[in-house]
Parts: structure tokens; C-alpha cells; sequence
């Protein structure tokens, strides 16, 4: 025997046990999304790194250490794409949709990081994600906002803390960006390594930063509140008014800045305390910089990506999980020809009975055997199909749960009778 092959570190298999999770999760996505009236959009997994270059920006930690990036056969640049925001704008312009449109589009699906492979942090990892185009109120960021505090309650998690911010426009960081390289610049050699490095190609990073011994400086720094134009205080006013309104409690966090470089105005994140270091489920924003910066008219855009790991792994720990649908029925075959009738009767079942999960025993066994896996099931019934049951045309039932008689019912009659006996 070979070796195992295993699969790549940072990647994990979602198993039969943990699919019930998911599938609640992308559920109620996709019912959500559509009730707020949210179109399904599916990208390529792999994009000319070019897109990824210019929508995130290249001197973000994700374009500069975390992409997956390969020469194809042709030797063009492609890229697995670490997030989904710069592939839906591309989509969409190359689609048409955007020409004096508005659209409001969701998606899922695996992403891809080269990060460190941790508790909430992997190198496969899936979003679901929303983003709204053509709306340049606090109105859609509201929505958006609106539309993930439900998810939360439709899916019954708790202690999840909304946090908002703004980045002001393009021009207002522009002047920030100033005033924070000179405050920085008087306290270099306090600053680390990455930080010293990134007042050159993006300082409000190092706001960002999560390292200890430089939180005291960042403190002290100047706020971005302070550069603000009147305009975008005026949109951030918007936002907290709604918010205020809809009663929907939220805190402004002047430190949120978000690592993807297109974000414009508001940024906000939804953060849990209950998952460790990881504990942002949610984060989006506005970004209305970035159709312009993909070649196309300008136009406003906002959005969210929620990490579904972390809302899997929540689910989990506050039980909210759903239990696998059962077995209702587990047939069991006794004699040497009865695999094709039992199969075929299974069959014939399935057309009368859609709902009836029914699991046939293929493979073999002792009939001691396959009682034993037909308890183990977890079924009410089991359908037994033995010699002389293949003689005389009929089936047997026994309750694997009860102890009443065994019962005997004709094939041709067995779905209606266990229509009856299981209330389908
Ligand atoms: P972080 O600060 O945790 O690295 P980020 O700012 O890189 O997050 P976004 O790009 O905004 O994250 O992605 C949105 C969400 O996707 C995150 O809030 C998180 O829930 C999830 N996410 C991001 N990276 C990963 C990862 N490597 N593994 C699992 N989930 C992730
Ligand atoms: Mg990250």
C-alpha cells in the first residue's frame, strides 16, 4: 500500500456529519437574500491575477502574501481568488448589468489565502456574501446591515456586536493619509517592522495593527473623524440615524479601517467574542472607487462577505445545529435473487412516496446482520424481503421501535400502507 495522500494544510473536507450545519446556513442565505430582492451570481474560482492586482490593490497583505498565483499552460498570471467583490464587478461589467442599473446581487463560495492556518483561519475558506449597486445613500449600507442582523436571528446566534466606521471619500483619506505619515514618521523608531514598511505603501494599515507594543502609539494617532469632509460626516450621519431608528444597536469604532484597499465611507464589521482571535463573521462596507478602478463608469457599490467557518463553527458551539433527516425505513433481503426485486420495489416506493427517506441494505450480511445495521439506522420500520416473502409477493414490516406484531402487506399495496404507518 502507498502512502496516504492528504489533503492540503489550511483545506478541510466538510463531512455527511457537519453538512446539516452548512445547509441551514446557505438556506436561510438564500431565502433571506432573495426576500430582500438579491440575485444569485456564480464567478470562476480562478481570475487573471491582474483583477485581484487592481481591485484590492497590490500592497495589501492579501495581493502581496496571500494569493494563490500560477502561470496557466499559456502562461498568462491567473489567481484562486481570495475574495469575491472584484469578480462579481467584473462580472457584472462585462455582463452589462450595470449601465444605469441598479443591482443587488449575493454569492457563495470557496475563497482562497495563503494565511497561517489556524482556529477560524484557513487557506480554503467559503463566503456568502452581498453587494448592491447603483445606490449611493446610507440607505442600501443600512439595508445591508438590516439584512445581516436578520440572518443572525433566523439562525438563532447570539453575541454578535455590530461595529461601524467611516473612511470619509477618496479625498478626505487623501488628507489623512498626510497627516497620519507625519505623526508616524516623528514616532519611527517606535513603530515595527511592518508598520515601518507599510507608512510607505499604506499607512492606515498600521491602524490596523494587532501588534501590542504599538497599540499606545496608535492610540494617540491622529483620528481620521478629524479629516472628515462635511459630506461624509453628513453620510455617516445618515447611516447612525437609521441604525438609531430601526433600533439596531451598533458602536462606532474609529480603528476600523478593513484590509482591502477599496473601501470608501462606511466599513462595518460584526464581531463575536465567543470564537477566540477570529472573531469578525462579517465585514463590508462601501466601496464606490472600485467599478471606476475596473474600467468601467463610475458607480456606487456596497457590500458584505461573511465568513462561514466561523458562523458553522458558532452554530455548532451554541447548539443551533439541525440533526440529519432520519431513516424511516431500512430494507433487509434475505435469499440469493432478491437483490433485483427488493431494488426495484425500493424504486417503486420512491416514485409513490417522495418524502420517505428509505435505505436499502445492499452488500449482504446475515440477516442477523443487517437487523443489527437497521437498528442502527435509526429507522421506525424495517421492510423485510426473504425467500418466501419473494414467493408469495408480499413484504413484512417490523417495528424497530415498538413491540408489536410483525405485519405482512402485498408489494403492491406495501405504499399505501406505509403511507399510513408513517404519516406521509
Ligand atoms: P481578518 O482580519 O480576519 O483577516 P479580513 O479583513 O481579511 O479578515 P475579509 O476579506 O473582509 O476579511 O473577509 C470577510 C470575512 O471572511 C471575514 O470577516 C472572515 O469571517 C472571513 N475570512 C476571511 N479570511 C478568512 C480565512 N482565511 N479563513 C476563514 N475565514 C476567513
Ligand atoms: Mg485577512
Amino acid at each position: 500500500m502507498g502512502k496516504l495522500i492528504q489533503v492540503i494544510r489550511g483545506m478541510h473536507d466538510v463531512l455527511p456529519s457537519d453538512m446539516p450545519v452548512w445547509n441551514q446556513l446557505e438556506d436561510t442565505f438564500r431565502q433571506l437574500a432573495d426576500s430582500y430582492g438579491y440575485g444569485q451570481i456564480r464567478t470562476p474560482i480562478v481570475e487573471k491575477s491582474a483583477l485581484f492586482k487592481r481591485g484590492i490593490g497590490e500592497v495589501t497583505d492579501i495581493v502581496e502574501k496571500e494569493m494563490y498565483t500560477f502561470d496557466d499552460r499559456n502562461g498568462d498570471s491567473l489567481s484562486l481568488r481570495p475574495e469575491n467583490t472584484a469578480s462579481v464587478v467584473r462580472a457584472c461589467l462585462e455582463n452589462g448589468l450595470l449601465t444605469d442599473q441598479q443591482h443587488r446581487l449575493w454569492y457563495l463560495g470557496p475563497m482562497f489565502r495563503h494565511e497561517r492556518p489556524q482556529k477560524g483561519r484557513y487557506r480554503q475558506f467559503h463566503q456568502l456574501g452581498a453587494e448592491a449597486f447603483g445606490m449611493g445613500g446610507a440607505g442600501i449600507e443600512a439595508e445591508l446591515i438590516c439584512l445581516a442582523a436578520r440572518f443572525w436571528k433566523q439562525l438563532e446566534l447570539k453575541d454578535i456586536e455590530l461595529q461601524i466606521n467611516t473612511l470619509g471619500s477618496s479625498e478626505c483619506r487623501q488628507r489623512f493619509r498626510e497627516t497620519l505619515v507625519s505623526y508616524f514618521r516623528d514616532h519611527f523608531q517606535a513603530l515595527d517592522e511592518d508598520s515601518q514598511r507599510r507608512l510607505e505603501t499604506n499607512p492606515l494599515r498600521i491602524l490596523d495593527s494587532k501588534n501590542p507594543d504599538i497599540q499606545s502609539l496608535i492610540n494617540l494617532a491622529p483620528k481620521l473623524s478629524d479629516s472628515l469632509s462635511s459630506e461624509s460626516s453628513d453620510h455617516f450621519a445618515e447611516l447612525k440615524a437609521i441604525l438609531d431608528y430601526c433600533e439596531l444597536p451598533y458602536a462606532v469604532n474609529p480603528r476600523l479601517v478593513r484590509g482591502l484597499d477599496y473601501y470608501s465611507h462606511t466599513v462595518f464589521e460584526w464581531v463575536t467574542e465567543t470564537l477566540g482571535a477570529q472573531g469578525t463573521v462579517c465585514a463590508g462596507g462601501r466601496y464606490d472607487g472600485l467599478i471606476e478602478q475596473l474600467g468601467g463608469k463610475p458607480n456606487y457599490a456596497a457590500g458584505f462577505a461573511m465568513g462561514c467557518e466561523r458562523l458553522v463553527s458558532m452554530l455548532i458551539d451554541q447548539e443551533q445545529a439541525p440533526a440529519r433527516q432520519g431513516c424511516d425505513i431500512f430494507m433487509v433481503m434475505r435469499g440469493d435473487n432478491t437483490a433485483p426485486i427488493g431494488l426495484k420495489l425500493a424504486e417503486s416506493l420512491r416514485d409513490q412516496l417522495p418524502q420517505l427517506n428509505l435505505r436499502v441494505q445492499a452488500g449482504g450480511g446475515s440477516f442477523k446482520s443487517q437487523m443489527r445495521k437497521a437498528d442502527k439506522s435509526g429507522a421506525q420500520l424495517a421492510m423485510i424481503l426473504g425467500e418466501s416473502e419473494v414467493e408469495a409477493g408480499t413484504v413484512s414490516i417490523k417495528h424497530l421501535r415498538e413491540d408489536t406484531a410483525q405485519l405482512e402487506f402485498t408489494q403492491l399495496e406495501v405504499g399505501a400502507r406505509l403511507a399510513e404507518l408513517l404519516g406521509q
